[in-house]
């Protein structure tokens, strides 16, 4: 007797190999074809007359007839042809197989079969390719992901067993395999099958209704999981310092008014900071928006309130950046900033720590650095972090240990729709700058194939004559067997021959001077990027050819253009993150997009890109183009993959199950109730693949 939990090779017809190639959908056991959803159905529940068949049309049609003749040729040339007719008695269709010279075996001349395939025409007759051909009316038929190797028969071939075997065990099994962990309250307000009905009908449904039924279930079990998941993972709300100094005096000081959007950030935060509750809040803003101006007031506020604030960013560059900008709008307050590095001298850096733990800086800027043991504040009162998404969730739980439960804002510059926010960020409360500060120039966004690429090159000569510089993004650091794209290495020794001969005119020598082309990547060592990066952002480099390593923050305003090699290789935020280098100075800038191969999914991006510059827009169409997976590495995020469910589409039965996890958990926090057991291991399931919990 075969049992669902047993593995999948006890299957006839499953062997390693098989087992392997299944391993590679996810299944592993009889019972993981269950949760192996189809992605799609073939409806063979209503058969179409012969009369009136249209060739060419649909991927496939369901006939009803008897076979009336014959036909198999021999091999000729390696080739051999069976053919059938049959007829429904109105009119004739051929059935017809390519060197298989038994697929007419099992066609019946003296019954009716039922036939289905895509419909042509061949010489005036209507055939049948390769049709599948079966006794009875199949119904519903799934059509699965495959892999190479599995066919669609086969995966249809054990699920048929599967669902046997689930609908067969004895009760109590079946009780602790599929027993329903859904509380009762939700199926009944939401009208859901079972567990167990919801399974069968997935895979083989009696009817669309069956069908739609099975869906329904299946989505708001996958979303209702997730969500007690995320909540669980979440920490209680949890008491503060109360920070109530005026920050008007900052605001004031500033040499610009906040925008109508800075404005309302401001105090959104504010309200937080100033009352007991610990702060918990998401500031999203487009690149360019002003978020470090927000950022500062809450600095501000809370040192001027008498704690200490933290500010962590991705790199090395970017922290000093910030710090420069720091110290030159808290110096005339009095307020001390310092800045922690991984790379410091260690007198330096022993210094800062002193200076942190005795509370005589009030300020620190930092990188991971600041997350590491040895790392201690008088009186940490609010933590920031710039670009938040290149931090763990953990990482930012660890951050919020090292004071008295700070205040929290976390920073990012890849806008997320609102609604969806709540899902990837969880407890965070939002606050979005949707506004860019008056004055900005579009960023003229234009795409090419890669027979532009030299015309664009001769083209950027024009942009550095004017005393303008440039980026060129490529997707790898050097040339690679495995990935058909243009390296930095290359595209950089290529730009250095392109331009060798060429002189331009802006500097102090009567015959001009030759342009400085420079490579920037990853793996160089910290002084040598920051070198380079200094020496760009003086105008004494033209043309920075570098990886991705340039994609946040950084300020260069003279900077007018913005090439992005391979540009299909990129996803659109990031695309949009790279534009944004450029165009932040008064000068009309360019991003120019080469597309190495023109899928439709990269034309489709360049154009939203050339289009557009609404970072809000842009993250949707992402989202559109790529699903949520993808766009925020979810994985990354600690959030696990749903089969049905789609988050962007059900956002609405979301929200709905966020409200019943709630008060799920409001009764039993921890899920440790008998009733909730089987609850907890379904949470324990989805979000085991790659997350841990701290549970
Ligand atoms: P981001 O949101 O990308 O971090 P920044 O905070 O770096 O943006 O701001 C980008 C630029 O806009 C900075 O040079 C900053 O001085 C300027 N800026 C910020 N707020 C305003 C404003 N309200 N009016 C005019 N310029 C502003
Ligand atoms: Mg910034």
């Amino acid at each position: 007797m075969i049992s669902l939990t047993d593995d999948i090779t006890v299957l006839k017809g499953v062997g390693t190999k098989k087992a392997e190639k299944l391993a590679k959908l996810g299944v592993r056991t009889v019972g993981d074809i269950l949760f192996l959803f189809p992605r799609d159905y073939e409806d063979r529940s209503v058969p179409v007359a012969i009369s009136e068949l249209v060739p060419g049309s649909g991927s496939g049609t369901l006939v009803q007839g008897r076979v009336i003749s014959k036909y198999k040729s021999p091999y000729r040339r390696g080739r051999q042809i069976s053919r059938a007719t049959i007829t429904d008695g109105q009119g004739f269709l051929d059935v017809v197989y390519f060197n298989a010279p038994y697929a007419l075996n099992g066609l019946r001349t003296d019954r009716d079969q039922f036939f289905f395939g895509r419909v042509t025409e061949n010489q005036g007759r209507l055939q049948m390719i390769h049709p599948q051909f079966a006794d009875g009316i199949e119904g519903i038929v799934p059509v699965y992901p495959l892999t190479k190797g599995i066919t669609q028969m086969e995966l249809r071939r054990y699920a048929k067993t599967a669902i046997q075997l689930m609908t067969q065990t004895d009760d109590l099994v079946q009780d602790r395999m599929f027993g329903d962990y859904m509380p009762q309250r939700i199926i009944s307000e939401k009208k859901l099958c079972s567990l167990a009905e919801a399974l069968k009908n997935i895979h083989f449904p009696d009817d669309q209704e069956a069908l739609n039924e099975a869906r329904k279930r299946i989505i708001y079990d996958e979303l209702f999981i997730m969500q007690l998941g995320l909540l669980m993972m979440k920490r209680g709300k949890s008491t503060g310092a109360a920070h109530t100094a005026d920050e008007k005096p900052f605001t004031d000081s500033l040499p610009y008014p906040l925008t109508n959007a800075q404005a309302r950030a401001v105090s959104e935060i504010c309200r937080d900071l100033s009352d007991e509750m610990a702060m918990n809040r998401l500031l999203q803003g487009d690149v360019g928006s002003g978020k470090t101006a927000v950022a500062e007031t809450a600095m501000y506020k809370v040192v001027m309130s008498g704690s200490q604030a933290a500010f962590m960013a991705p790199t090395d560059l970017l922290m000093k950046q910030h710090y420069e900008t720091f110290k030159r709008d808290f110096e005339p307050f009095g307020i001390k900033v310092g800045y922690l590095s991984g790379h410091m001298k260690a007198q330096e850096k022993k210094q800062i720590l002193e200076g942190m733990a005795a509370g005589e800086i009030d300020i620190v800027v930092g990188t991971h650095a600041l997350i590491q043991e040895g790392v201690s504040f008088a009186d940490l009162g609010l933590v920031i972090t710039d670009e938040q998404h290149r931090f763990g969730v953990n990482q930012r739980m660890s951050f919020s240990e090292k004071g008295n439960e700070p205040d929290i804002l976390v920073m990012t510059a890849t806008p997320i729709p609102r609604t969806l926010a709540v899902i990837f960020y969880g407890d965070l409360d939002v606050s979005v700058i949707d506004e860019l500060p008056p004055g900005r120039q579009e960023i003229v966004t234009r795409y090419y194939g890669s027979e532009r690429r030299n015309a664009i090159y001769h083209r950027l000569v024009s942009q550095l004559e004017a005393g303008h510089q440039a980026y060129v993004v490529c997707p790898l650091i050097e040339d690679s067997d495995m990935i058909e794209a243009r390296s930095a290495v290359s595209v950089c020794d290529e730009l250095k021959r392109l331009y060798k001969n060429v002189r331009i005119m802006n500097g102090d020598e009567p015959g001009g001077r030759q342009i400085n082309v420079e490579l920037l990547h990853g793996e160089m060592k910290q002084d040598e990027k920051d070198e380079i990066m200094t020496r760009f952002a003086a105008g004494k480099i033209d043309v920075l050819v570098s990886t991705v390593v340039i994609e946040v923050g950084i300020d260069v305003p003279n900077a007018t253009v913005m090439i992005i090699e391979n540009a299909e290789r990129f996803g659109l935020a990031q695309l949009h993150q790279l534009r944004g280098r450029v165009g932040r100075g008064k000068d009309q800038s360019y991003c120019m997009l080469i597309l190495g191969s023109q899928g439709k999914i990269a034309l489709e991006r360049a154009k939203v890109l050339a289009e557009s510059s609404d970072g809000f827009y842009i993250s949707e169409r992402d989202l559109d183009l790529r699903g949520p997976g993808e766009v925020f590495g979810t994985r990354q995020h600690g959030i696990p993959d749903t089969h049905l469910a789609d988050m962007i589409s059900h956002i609405d039965i979301m929200e709905e199950m966020r409200g019943y996890a709630m008060d799920v958990l409001e009764e039993d926090r921890e899920l440790a109730k008998p009733e909730n057991r089987k609850l907890k291991e379904r949470v324990n399931m989805l979000f085991s693949e790659n997350v841990t919990m701290n549970l």
